[in-house]
């Protein structure tokens, strides 16, 4: 065995030379990787006593992707590309041994070989689309060129990886083997050798590319099948010109459109933004005082209370990750209900043929309902969604206290309580912490970990581990008023409230939002999740909000009774403009004697997000949030922020800060000092500084 370079070795095996890439975790092609996979190229087609190359990792992986840490620096040579034109030209065949995933740079290493084998749990992939870039070496141009137009396009378009089996099925595999893969390697390139099979250059390889030749029409369909989810992202278009130039100039010449488009991506502000927002992700999971050794507690069984609106998607997350979980409710009736909607989540699922029928069953047989509190007493977590009042968490809380084990985590998912109050209910408050999921529970990503003033090391890094164990992102927070999400979000709904009674319409503020890259605007979301949640704690802290209020005393709760800021026509969730909600608007307005005036859209964007940067500034000045960077991974996965924008902090970042100040300093002039810029935001602009140090 020879060291070519600290990362890739070459060795003989009889007459089949054979590269291995040896860079953990995930065999990254940083520069060393690439030198040595050229080096050895060079070197074995050099040796007349090489019959063949094989490719292959060590480690748990094939080559997973770009060395992303070298992105935004000067390039280093070589190339990628440079070193898959030696691999494709080299006059002996080269076979790629594939295990684990082969993935953006790493399925284009294996692109560049004459013949591809995997075992059988490979998965095969071309993820740059979500880091807003394509496939820069070669990887559009050579895909369609194996499995075809189409399913290149939906590969590369959705990042998403296949499976050896379907990759074999495509084409993109020509073997799947079992038992040692290089061995297997060997005996595959050793038969290509003496059977002295053609080199199968992809670059040459026409008969999968004709039937897209002179067919804009394909190009035109696909655009429109993707055109919802893509909606505001840069990178899929682009990935679909790249593809289309596959299919309409020759190879070298697509080549050189794949780079342009490629350097256009790199750089755009939406990849700059998913970029940052890659690393904001993996950094959440970073708490200064917790490190990554703090023991967390073994879940092996959960138990939620509540089988409501939360309660139910809750439980779904635990059996859907194999653990076992126990739903308690005060009576059947409710417990039945809930259990229901649970049942009904799984069928609508399984009716799109993404789970199966014994997928069900097995996640339903992990959940079991109860009225018996008894029944927790060994379960390792306990997540609390009864009704929102103090009274009733309290009363649970020391209910359950009493009955759980002694090491047992208490969390609450409340939205708007003083996690410190309901863990004084208890006498183990150390143990208690907020895990505040999002609806639909089983379905949004976020998860706020809440940290009381007395909660433990090991309780947070064990809901850390827990909230990551069942698919979600968690995120650290301290204790405050809506805690991170809502509060930013609560800034931003009194200026929706405002703007609307100064002259502009829900309609028109939801539009402002909607093309900013939002799902959709406050009036539309406010419809959907309810009015009367809102009206109901407003009464309870004794506030008011005109024009809400005066929708919720109508009945008109949202899209649960047909009307809300707007009206809905049967089942159909499109909103629709109602004259009846202008006329109280305008009512309301008259009452207070505002004038209204028409609100253009660039000021109705700033006075939406404005105020939630400020929010977001002050939240970081208070130490609720660890980093700038966690809202903003709060902000994409838990209220649709355009990961395209980075999040509010990295967008205002962007924007500049000395802008948003100057702005602010105006609106405060108008209307009054709800607008005074935050000091930290004060001083960062002042400093000619942003949120998020890069
Ligand atoms: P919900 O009214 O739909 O469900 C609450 C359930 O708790 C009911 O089925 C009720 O019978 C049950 N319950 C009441 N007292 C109980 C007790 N002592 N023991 C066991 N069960 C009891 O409410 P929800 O919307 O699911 O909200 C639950 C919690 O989640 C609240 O704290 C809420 O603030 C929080 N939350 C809600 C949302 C949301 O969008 N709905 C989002 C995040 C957090």
């Amino acid at each position: 065995m020879t060291a070519i370079t600290q990362s890739v070795d070459l060795d003989r095996r009889g007459r089949i030379a054979v590269l291995t890439v040896s860079n953990p975790p995930v065999n990254a092609l940083s520069q060393h990787v690439r030198q040595g996979l050229h080096d050895g190229v060079k070197q074995t087609t050099a040796d007349a006593a090489v019959g063949a190359i094989v490719v292959t990792c060590a480690g748990r992986t094939f080559i997973a992707g770009a060395d992303i840490t070298e992105f935004g620096k000067p390039p280093k040579a070589p190339g990628l590309h440079e070193v898959l034109v030696l691999i494709e030209q080299s006059e002996k065949p080269a076979v790629a041994a594939v295990h684990g995933t082969a993935l953006g740079g790493g399925l284009e290493v294996a692109l560049a070989c004459h013949y591809r084998i995997g075992s059988k749990t490979a998965r095969f992939g071309l993820p740059e689309v979500k880091l807003g870039l394509l496939p820069g070496a070669g990887g559009t141009q050579r895909l369609p060129r194996v499995v075809g137009v189409e399913k290149a396009l939906q590969m590369i378009v959705s990042g998403d990886p296949i499976g050896a089996d379907e990759a074999l099925t495509h084409g993109l595999l020509d073997a799947i083997v079992e038992g040692d893969l290089t061995a297997a390697a060997v005996a595959f390139a050793e038969k290509v050798v003496s059977e002295r099979r053609p080199l199968k250059k992809i670059r040459d390889l026409e008969d999968k590319l004709a039937p897209a030749r002179g067919r804009p029409e394909l190009f035109a369909a696909f655009r429109k099948s993707v055109a919802r989810q893509t909606r505001g992202f840069r990178a899929p278009e682009s990935c679909i010109r790249a593809v289309e130039a596959a299919a309409t100039l020759p190879f070298d010449a697509g080549l050189a459109r794949e780079r342009e488009l490629f350097l256009e991506l790199l750089h755009s502000p939406e990849s700059k933004a998913q970029r940052y927002f890659f690393f904001a992700e993996r950094e959440a999971a970073k708490i200064p005082d917790v490190p990554p050794d703090t023991a967390a507690k073994e879940i092996r069984r959960a138990a939620v209370l509540g089988a409501g609106t939360m309660g139910g998607g809750i439980a779904m997350n635990f059996a859907n990750a194999s653990i076992p979980v126990t739903v308690v409710e005060v009576a059947r009736e409710p417990l039945e209900r809930g259990l229901g909607v649970v049942r009904k989540n799984y069928e609508a699922t399984a009716s799109k043929g993404r789970l199966t029928p014994a997928d069900v069953d097995r996640r339903l047989g992990l959940i079991h309902g109860t009225t018996d509190f008894g029944e927790i007493a060994d379960a390792d977590i306990v997540v609390e969604a009864v009704f929102e009042e103090m009274r009733v968490k309290r009363e649970v809380f020391a209910k359950i206290d009493k009955i759980c084990k002694a090491d047992a985590l208490l969390a609450t998912n409340t939205s708007t309580l003083d996690v410190n109050a309901i863990a004084g209910a208890t006498g183990r408050p150390e143990s208690v912490i907020g895990m505040h999921f999002f609806s639909p529970a089983n379905v949004m990503r976020l998860l706020e970990v809440v940290r009381g003033a007395k909660t433990s090391k090991t309780t947070i890094a064990t809901a850390m581990a827990v909230g990551r164990r069942i698919g979600k992102v968690p995120v650290l927070v301290g204790v405050c008023d809506g805690f991170v999400g809502n509060r930013m979000l609560h800034a931003r709904g009194r200026e929706a409230e405002k703007l609307i009674l100064e002259g502009a319409l829900p309609d028109q503020v939801d539009k402002v939002l909607y093309d900013f890259g939002f799902p959709m605007g406050p009036f539309a979301m406010g419809d959907l999740a309810g009015l009367d949640v809102g009206w109901r704690i407003r009464k309870g802290k004794g506030v008011t909000s005109p024009v809400a209020d005066r929708l919720c005393e109508m009945g008109r709760f949202g899209q649960k009774t047909g009307a809300g800021y707007y009206r809905y026509a049967g089942s159909d969730r499109t909103p629709i403009p109602d004259a009846d909600v202008e006329k109280i608007i305008l009512e309301v307005a008259r009452d207070q004697g505002i004038q209204r005036r028409a609100i253009s859209d660039a000021e109705i964007r700033e006075r939406l997000l404005y105020p939630m940067v400020n929010e977001g500034a002050k939240i970081l000045e208070e130490r609720l949030a660890i980093r700038a960077s966690d809202i903003d991974v709060i902000w994409v996965y838990g209220y649709g922020w355009p990961v395209y924008r980075g999040g509010p902090m990295f967008w205002a970042d962007q924007v500049g800060l000395k802008t948003l100040k100057s702005r602010m300093l105006e609106f405060e002039r108008q209307h009054g000092p709800v607008w005074q810029p935050a000091p930290l935001l004060a001083r960062l602009a002042d400093a000619g500084r942003g949120f998020v140090e890069q």
